[in-house]
């Protein structure tokens, strides 16, 4: 596993929850104390799993190919940043390595979310007999999962679909991001996207939004927004006739990101500020700072959200389309509440909904069941063992047949 983050923690306590599949596992990051930290917190809960540690920066591919020729893994898990998946998989390619990860590659220095630079590794681990499974997480990951199991057990032609992600819950903060900042700040200032008759139509950002009920929830203003999932489905799915994501947020949180985009600290370009000199720190020079990694650094730490967060998550998929030559709609959906993950894994709601998934996917590949030579996104395997798995692993998912889908 690289990265010892919130996703990677939920990741790695379910992996020890599941040593029968996972009987060893590395977890390499940045920096080694945090990677043994999280070591110290699973053991402290009674779990027996042989966890080694390491210390490595995968923007390095030399670095990970050290790492990869010294360890061995048979699966790489990166839970690290998107900036890292490239060369992350050029590392597992030139190591023997099988790779899953949670998010999409984007460039560091241009918010742009697009498969295409990880689809473009596709025949490289056919030739090498490797399997890449991309977008492994809560969304993109279950909600690909989610419709794939709706083509597969309820629908002859999927048309519209919806995913709708909702957090409902409160970590008493005035402001803070559920998780990585930087790459959250990033997603949700860049332009909405959705996919409609073959077109994909550009809106301003979080200028599209409706109130949409969630189940034990209520109504949440949604707002429309581009998610990397969208582009797979709709290339999987060619009958989708119309494909949205939504997601809720809300006014003290918007108020807040309008203040930091007005006053320039979501920019991810360099400028240059007076620094005091490390070695002398009286004296000052210009240094390069990208104002949204500054921002990333005084703003609370989304690891350390879990203790005072109440409420819950609702992530699902609402689905219209065909079967058997009428109409019907199909919901499913998950929901979470942050106390009990905060109980089980010492980490918030949003880390768990997708290291759990990031988990299952693991022992997908690893019982063989989503093994395949090649870069592929979830929906391409078997959901149905998947289903299961989410069920007993802490992520238990309901359905709703011909409701009033709202939108
Ligand atoms: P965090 O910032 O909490 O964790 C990232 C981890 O990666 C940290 O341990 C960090 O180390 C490490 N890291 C960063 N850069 C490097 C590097 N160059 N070399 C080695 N390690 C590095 O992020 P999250 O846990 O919140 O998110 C992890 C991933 O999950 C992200 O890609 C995020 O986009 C994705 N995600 C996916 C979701 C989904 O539903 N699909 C939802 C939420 C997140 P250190 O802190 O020591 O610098």
């Amino acid at each position: 596993m690289i990265g010892a983050g919130g996703v990677a923690t939920v990741a790695a306590f379910k992996m020890a929850q599941n040593s029968e599949i996972f009987s060893e596992l590395m977890i390499a990051s940045h920096h080694k104390a945090k990677c043994d930290r999280l070591v110290q917190a699973i053991h402290a809960k009674g779990y027996k799993l042989d966890i080694k540690t390491a210390e490595v920066d995968a923007d390095d591919v030399e670095q990970l190919k050290v790492l990869f020729n010294d360890y061995k893994p048979e699966l790489v898990v990166n839970l690290a940043l998107p900036y890292q998946d490239l060369t992350i998989m050029e590392a597992c390619l030139a190591c023997g390595c099988n790779y899953l990860d949670t998010a999409n590659y984007e460039p560091k220095d241009e918010a742009h979310f697009e498969y295409s630079w990880q689809w473009a590794y596709k025949e490289k681990f056919e030739q090498a007999g490797l399997t890449a499974i991309l977008g492994c997480g809560f969304d993109p990951g279950v909600s690909g999962i989610f419709t794939a199991y709706a083509a597969k057990h309820y629908f002859d032609e999927i048309q519209y679909l919806d995913i709708v992600d909702c957090n409902a819950g409160n970590h008493h903060k005035a402001f803070a991001t559920n998780f990585n900042p930087e790459i959250n700040i990033r997603e949700i200032t860049q332009k909405g996207l959705y996919y409609k008759d073959g077109e994909w139509i550009e809106t301003e950002p979080l200028a599209v939004h409706q109130d949409i009920t969630y189940p034990n929830i209520g109504p949440r203003d949604s707002y429309l927004m581009h998610h990397e999932e969208l582009e797979s489905l709709v290339k999987n799915y060619p009958t989708i006739k119309q494909a949205r994501f939504w997601m809720t947020f809300g006014q003290q949180y918007l108020n807040y990101l309008d203040v930091i985009q007005n006053i320039g600290m979501a920019r991810i370009d360099e400028v240059e500020v007076e620094a005091p000199l490390v070695d002398d720190p009286t004296k000052t020079a210009k240094v390069k700072i990208v104002p949204l990694q500054f921002l990333k650094a005084v703003l609370p730490n989304p690891q350390d959200l879990g203790e005072n967060y109440d409420g819950e998550t609702s992530i699902g998929c609402r689905i219209r389309g065909l079967k058997d030559g009428k109409e019907r709609t199909y919901y499913v959906y998950n929901n979470c509440k942050h106390q009990e993950a905060y109980r089980e894994t010492g980490m918030q709601g949003v880390s768990y909904t997708t290291g759990v998934p990031a988990m299952i996917g693991s022992m997908m590949f690893l019982k063989g069941i989503w093994k395949r030579p090649g870069v592929w996104n979830v929906e391409d395997f078997n959901p149905d063992p998947f289903m299961d798995e989410l069920n007993k692993q802490g992520l238990p998912w309901h359905e709703v047949f011909d409701g009033d889908l709202e939108l």
